[in-house]
């Protein structure tokens, strides 16, 4: 794994997920840590070679693949975790992770190392402004994608975690996971107005242009949309939703994880369409029923 330098202190370990480094003072920290302790150790083996001590790790959300290299890390370095609030608990019970996106106790087919990291301690909740390695970091928060997510800026670079998503992969997975579709609409309306140098996403490499990634981002989401409200030209539950929505826009044969997480983002889309007035939630028949309102 090859440390590449972004711009000022802000570098990044190119991988399935990205993991951001801030160097300063002969320290670094990580901006997350992978999914397990193989892209955690390549990580560590990195800043070694660089003669680089870890002084912290940031976690932008809980998210498996962004916390899970956090307990190798931690057992190889001893280096503190800086989490926002709501996730830095997440992080800390990572049991709760398959248990929100099943709803109870889960069992082996859905509780797999990408729902499920080991948990670790968090020794501190991010403020707002945080100075690491000597470098001045401004944390904003970017809710949507998960309940408290955040992006690090350093002076030159914008590290947005999941806000943005590569448009290969919203091809590949075209049902975006989100908690929350409305609070995600706002994170992109106000990432639109951070202006840095580079941009870099945990799922995209370092970009100077945001646009291309917020024009697809945008009509990923309204497709999703779109396609919600479609599946409701009558009545229908949740599954049969979630089967119409999943089959309109090509998502590939699911297997039971895959499927928690489609789910989980349709429930995000039926959601925003009851708060914004668009269709009700009713139980007929002992069956909950999601209905077009007039
Ligand atoms: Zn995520």
């Amino acid at each position: 794994m090859d440390l590449v330098k972004i711009a000022g202190p802000a570098h990044y370990l190119p991988g399935r997920v990205n993991i951001g480094v801030l160097i300063g003072e002969g320290q670094a920290a990580f901006i997350d840590t992978g999914l397990d302790e193989g892209a955690a150790r390549k990580a560590v083996q990195a800043l070694e070679q660089a003669h680089l001590r870890l002084a912290a790790v940031i976690n932008t959300h809980a998210h498996a693949d962004h916390c899970g290299g956090n307990a190798f890390v931690r057992k190889r370095t001893g280096a503190p975790i800086y989490a926002p609030p709501v996730e830095a608990a997440l992080i800390q019970h990572t049991e709760f992770e398959p248990f929100f996106l099943f709803g109870a106790a889960p069992f082996k087919a859905i509780d797999s190392k990408w729902f499920h990291a080991t948990p670790t301690p968090v020794a501190h909740i991010l403020d707002a402004r945080i100075t690491l390695c000597g470098v001045e970091l401004e944390v904003i928060p970017a809710a949507g994608h998960s309940m408290n997510q955040v992006a690090i800026l350093t002076p030159e670079v914008a590290f947005l975690a999941d806000a943005l998503m590569a448009p290969d992969i919203l091809e590949r997975y075209p049902i975006q996971y989100c908690y929350d579709v409305l609070a995600h609409r706002a994170t992109l309306e106000r990432l639109a107005g951070f202006r840095r140098d580079w941009y870099v996403g945990a799922h995209f490499p370092p970009t100077q242009d945001l646009t291309p990634l917020f024009d697809a981002n945008r009509a990923n989401h309204d497709r999703t949309a779109a396609a919600v409200l479609e599946a409701l030209q009558s009545a229908a539950s949740t599954e049969e939703v979630v089967r119409t929505v999943a089959e309109s826009l090509g998502v590939p044969p699911m297997d039971p994880a895959a499927y928690l997480l489609n789910a989980a983002a349709v429930k995000a889309h039926l959601s925003a369409h009851v708060r914004e007035g668009r269709i009700a939630f009713e139980i007929q028949d002992q069956r909950p029923i999601w209905r077009r309102l007039p």
